[in-house]
Formats: structure tokens, sequence, C-alpha cells
């Protein structure tokens, strides 16, 4: 039996302690901590990873803290469109959605995809009537309105920028979630999900629902899920990258980590990061950005939280 291990991220970007008040730390804190624990009770239990993943990451899309799934960005046309995808590491089957809206819980979704259907990837109004079909949770546009979104929308129009998730010109951050697990029975596992970025335009997909570039499982090598600039990601096909090098290189997660997001990305100017987890349940969260929103705990070991850089 192995040790099972979680590790969960709710976004990376310009998070800085000097733009945090205090209350505010405390909420995101208490966010990572109650989805850690969500994903680590059913580890604790026997559970599978897969099932770990998933209701991690739900706690954290039904959040508004966090860009995904009630907390969602607005797009150019103040609509929220979600992103998600989840890897089996154990047969590398795969599910992922992009450009759904009134989905609840799009990492529900992805799974569904993976377990339900024959296909990998579905989008918009196809996506969407194969979740009607599956019985999966529906919202009202209004469940996505969050306020401090709206704004930052607004904001984006004016200086007719992108903006990367709740991101503000000096406090840039991004605020995809995600998850990564080791179970008992030596499965991997990974998923993540996301708005994407404030003011995108209609139909734009980052790398959070593509398969290899923000998610990746696989149980001889690692499991992986990426939160950033969702372009640079796709380009570097970051979560498959590190997968194949310690595959085909046999670098160690750390080194495989270290080589992709601080030297790789660092070069065509990607920001972000990833929690990274291998067969073995050894842990990596590495980024380049100021900060990342982060936990993780290890069977018989204490729980980690971070949020900035040191
Ligand atoms: N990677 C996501 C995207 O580009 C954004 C994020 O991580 O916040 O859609």
């Amino acid at each position: 039996m192995k040790k099972y291990a979680i590790a969960i991220h709710g976004g990376a970007g310009t998070i800085v302690r000097s733009a945090m008040s205090p209350e505010k730390e405390l909420a995101y804190t208490s966010a990572l901590k109650e989805a850690l624990l969500a994903g680590e009770t059913i580890l604790k239990n026997g559970g599978a990873s897969l099932d770990a993943v998933e209701q991690a990451i739900r706690s954290l899309e039904d959040n508004p803290l966090f860009n995904a799934g009630k907390g969602a960005v607005f797009t150019h046309e103040g609509k929220n469109e979600l992103d998600a995808s989840l890897m089996n590491g154990k047969d590398l089957s795969a599910g992922a959605v992009a450009g759904v809206s009134n989905i609840k819980n799009p990492i529900s979704l992805a799974r569904s995809i993976m377990e339900k259907s024959e296909h990998v990837f579905m989008t918009g109004a196809g996506a969407l009537a194969f979740a009607k079909s599956q019985n999966i949770a529906l919202m009202p546009d209004d469940y996505f309105f969050v306020q401090m979104r709206y704004d930052q929308l607004q904001q984006a129009l004016k200086s007719d920028t992108i903006i990367m998730d709740h991101t503000l010109p000096e406090d840039k951050k991004f605020g995809t979630v995600g998850a990564v697990a080791l179970d008992t029975a030596g499965n991997l596992a990974a998923g993540t999900s996301t708005g994407g970025m404030t003011n995108k335009k209609n139909g734009r997909v980052g790398d959070t629902p593509i398969i290899g570039a923000g998610t990746y499982a696989n149980n001889t090598t690692c499991a992986i899920s990426c939160t950033g600039h969702g372009e640079f990601f796709i380009r570097s096909v970051v979560a498959y990258d590190i997968s194949c090098l310690m595959e085909y290189k046999g670098l160690s997660l750390k080194q495989a980590c270290d080589l992709v997001v601080m030297d790789k990305l660092v070069k065509i100017g990607g920001e972000g990061g990833l929690i990274a987890i291998d067969k073995n349940g050894h842990i990596e969260l590495p980024f380049n950005s100021e900060g990342m929103y982060r936990a993780s705990i290890s069977q018989g070991e204490n729980a980690i939280i971070g949020i900035y850089r040191n």
C-alpha cells in the first residue's frame, strides 16, 4: 500500500503580502484548508485519487474567491465561460469541457464526459446538452454574478486589456483551481477548472481543459495541474512535458518542474505555476509568479498552506 498524498491550488500570480488584508488572507487560507480536507478525507478512507481530486475541486468551484465555477471571471461580452479537465493516471482516461455556461461544477461534467461518453473533449452547446442528459447541476446566470469579477471586467474594458482572472493591473493573479492526488492503491489523478481570463474573447480557450497542457496524469510518472497565462502553457505543453522529462530523460519530479516552470516557461514569458505529485507521493509546488495559492498534505504529516513566494 502506498501512502496517500494530495495537493491543490487556487491560482498563481502577483499575490503579494502587502496587498493582502488579514481578513482576505484568512478567507483564502480557510477555503484552501476546506478543499484539502474534502480531498484528504476520501484518500484517508481508502478512496480513489480521482474522487479526491473531483471533490477538492468542487469545493473550490463553489467558493467565489476562486476563478472557477461560482467565482468565474467575465468574458468581453459579460458572460461566464467555463473550462475544466480531469485525468486518471491509472488508464490514461480523461474528460474535458470548454466554453460552457451555467454548469455549477464543470469538473464533474468533465468526469461525466470521461466516464459516460465515448469522447474526451466537448465544448459549448453540445457539452451543455450532454450535461443535461447526465443530470449535471445547472445554475442560472445570477449564481455566477460576483460583483468583484464584474468590476474587473469594467476595468478591463476601460483599458482594453485581457486580464488574468481577478487581476488588477497592480494585483495580478490567476485564480484557476486544481488538484492532484495519489491514493493508497498507487493511482494518480489530476484535475483543473477555470473561468479563464477577464475580458477574454468569446470562444477563447486556455490551457486548463487541454490534456497535456493544463492537466496530465500517468501512474508511471506524475500528476500535474497548472495555473497561469494559458496561451504560454499551451505552447509549452507544460503538464505533458514534465511527465516526458521524467519518463524519457529520467529526471526527478523536482528537476522536471524546475526546468519547465523556472526555465522554459520563463524564457517565453509564461507566468504561472503548477502543482505536481509523483508515483511515490513526492509533491512539488513550483511557480515563477509572485505567489500561488496552494496547499498539500501527505499521509502522517502536517498540511502545508502557502500563498506567497516566501
Ligand atoms: N490558465 C488559465 C487560463 O489561461 C488561467 C489561470 O490559470 O488563472 O485560462
